[in-house]
């Protein structure tokens, strides 16, 4: 999801860049996602993607914006306080699919680690950006791809359909297959989908012992995968509505679920809003 998401947004950046005629794109990136997106590349072995997260980014073809990135040095807390100190504005809603990503259990380890070596995030920035990324590049330099136009959108492309078009194809093509519109339920609905609804909780245990929906079972979202054993059995024969309290995990888990093959629905608003 990330990797489709990230495609299209940055397609979108740069379009409206182009627009306002910006000849730079500034993203908010702080010092714990560049370190935290740069370690989960490592351990991937993906060390060309690390080279594409440094601060200033050239652009690929002529006319396009180069990619700046200014809060690079800077902790996501120390973010935090300069915008309420400041009073600025913020985007609140988070994604759904966040709740997975390999990157937000990478920032819990390096948060962990600091707790030992308060410099830990700094210095793994500074090897990265003057000891890996270098090394890298004079690798890649040998191995230069041409970049061309893309013949559909005009972006900065590897191949005659760029990375984005060939996605939004995609997306076009299984949308046509798969309607997620009835992805979200509310309590009524939750009466009109028949005799075989299993509920599932996946907030943490204790959340679910001091208060649930009648009849529902308890998975948290982090265990599903693990007791991935006692869901499968439901899959031909039952509908599975997942709830947590605010309706974001659940989202996740239920559209994780549908990918799997259940019939899976989100309980909308979360528990909270059928209380
Ligand atoms: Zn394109």
């Amino acid at each position: 999801m990330c990797s489709v998401c990230g495609t299209i947004k940055r397609n979108i950046f740069t379009l409206m860049a182009k627009n306002v005629g910006a000849d730079a794109i500034a993203t908010g990136h702080n010092l714990d996602d560049t370190v935290s997106t740069m370690m989960s590349l490592f351990f991937a072995g993906d060390f060309e993607e690390i080279a594409r997260l440094k601060p200033v980014l050239k652009p690929l073809l002529p006319g396009q914006p180069r990619k700046i990135k200014p809060l690079i040095t800077t902790p996501e807390i120390e973010d935090l306080y300069y915008v309420a100190l400041n009073e600025l504005p913020v985007q609140e809603c988070g994604c759904p699919h966040g709740e997975f990503t390999p990157i937000k259990g990478m920032k819990k380890w390096l948060d962990e680690m600091e707790k030992e070596q308060p410099d830990i995030k700094f210095r793994l920035l500074s090897i990265f950006r003057r000891k890996l990324i270098p090394l890298v590049e004079k690798n890649m330099a040998k191995e230069v791809q041409e970049i061309k136009a893309c013949t559909v959108c005009g972006m900065p492309s590897s191949s005659d359909i760029c990375a984005k078009c060939r996605r939004v194809m995609e997306l076009k093509e299984v949308m046509g297959r798969i309607s997620y519109e009835e992805l979200e339920v509310d309590m009524e609905d939750i009466q009109n989908l028949g005799e075989n609804v299993i509920l599932l909780d996946v907030r943490d245990r204790a959340e679910y012992e001091s208060y649930t929906l009648k009849g529902a079972i308890n998975i948290p979202a982090e265990e599903i995968e693990k007791r991935w054993r006692e869901l499968a059995k439901y899959k031909k024969t039952h509908k599975v509505v997942v709830f947590c309290n605010s309706g974001r995990t659940s989202y996740s888990v239920a559209v994780k679920l549908r990918n799997l093959g259940f019939k899976a629905y989100n309980l909308k608003g979360g528990i909270m809003a059928s209380i």
